[in-house]
C-alpha cells in the first residue's frame, strides 16, 4: 500500500540506474517512434538466465548504489520533464508491481504513460492489474521448449498465458525473441513460437534480437545466417518483424 509517506515495504522504489532512452531501445517499435522514455531499473530478478546481460543489478555481487524515488516524485519529474512515458526496464520490473501501479495512476493524470520490459514471469493478479495501469509491454520470450524455460527458473506456459491475457485487455505488446545457442536456437521452436504469435495476432510487432556471451554463458553469438534464416520463417506469419544487436 501506498501514501505519501511511503510503502509498507521497504523494498519498493528503490532504482539502480535512471536514464533517458530512444523508444526504440527497450525494443518498442510501434508505439510512440521517434520519442524518448524515462527508463528505471531496479534490483534483481525472477530468473536466473545464464547469458543476462543485466547481471550487474539483476543479480548483483554485492551492494550497489540506488536511488529512492517515491511515486509522487516520479511523476513531478515527469511532469517536469518533456518525457510523456516511463519504462521499469533492464532488471525484472514485476518485483515492484506495487510501486507500478501507484505510480501508473499518478503518472496518468498527468498525461505520462507506463511502460514495463519484463520476462513475463508474474501471477494472474499481477496480470489483470497491469491491463489496467500499463500502456506498453515488451515480453521477452527465452525459449519455446518448456524444459528449457524451467532451466532459466521460469515457465512457458506462464508467459504465454500472460502475453495472451495482456494483448486481449488492450495492452500494447511487443515480444523479444533474444537467440541463444543451445537454448532459443531450434529453427523448429522457433516457428512454433511464430505460429503462437499469429494466432494470438498476427499484429504482435516480434524483435528477434542477436545474442552475445555475457555472465556465466560462454557460446559464440549466435550466427547472423540463422538470425537471417528466422527473419523469413517469421516474416511468413507476422506483419511487423525487426532485428537487434546484428
Ligand atoms: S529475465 Fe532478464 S534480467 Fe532476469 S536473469 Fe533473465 S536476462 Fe537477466
Amino acid at each position: 500500500m501506498y501514501s505519501r509517506e511511503g510503502f509498507t515495504s521497504p523494498h519498493l522504489g528503490r532504482f539502480a540506474s535512471v536514464a533517458i532512452d530512444p523508444i526504440e531501445k527497450k525494443p518498442l517499435r510501434r508505439w510512440r517512434p521517434g520519442t524518448k522514455i524515462l527508463s528505471l531499473g531496479g534490483l534483481h530478478c525472477n530468473m536466473r538466465c545464464p547469458f543476462c546481460q543485466n547481471h550487474s543489478i539483476a543479480h548483483p555481487d554485492g551492494p550497489i548504489g540506488e536511488y529512492k524515488i517515491a511515486p509522487h516524485k516520479l511523476a513531478e519529474t515527469a511532469r517536469n520533464s518533456s518525457l510523456r512515458s516511463v519504462a521499469y526496464t533492464y532488471n525484472e520490473p514485476s518485483l515492484q508491481a506495487e510501486y507500478i501501479f501507484a505510480a501508473s495512476s499518478l503518472l496518468r493524470d498527468e498525461g505520462i504513460a507506463t511502460v514495463m520490459v519484463t520476462n513475463g514471469m508474474f501471477g494472474e493478479e499481477v496480470c489483470r492489474e497491469a491491463a489496467g495501469a500499463v500502456d506498453a509491454m515488451n515480453v521477452d520470450v527465452k525459449s519455446f521448449d518448456e524444459d528449457s524455460y524451467q532451466k532459466l527458473g521460469g515457465s512457458l506456459d506462464v508467459v504465454k498465458r500472460n502475453v495472451e491475457f495482456l494483448v486481449d485487455g488492450g495492452v500494447h505488446v511487443e515480444l523479444t525473441s533474444l537467440v541463444v545457442p543451445g537454448i532459443s536456437d531450434s529453427p523448429d521452436g522457433f516457428a512454433e513460437m511464430i505460429a503462437w504469435i499469429a494466432k494470438v495476432s498476427p499484429d504482435i510487432p516480434l524483435h528477434i534480437s542477436r545474442y552475445f556471451p555475457a555472465y556465466r554463458y560462454n557460446e559464440p553469438p549466435t550466427d547472423i545466417s540463422l538470425i537471417e534464416k528466422l527473419l523469413n520463417i517469421a516474416r511468413n506469419r507476422l506483419k511487423y518483424v525487426y532485428t537487434g544487436n546484428i
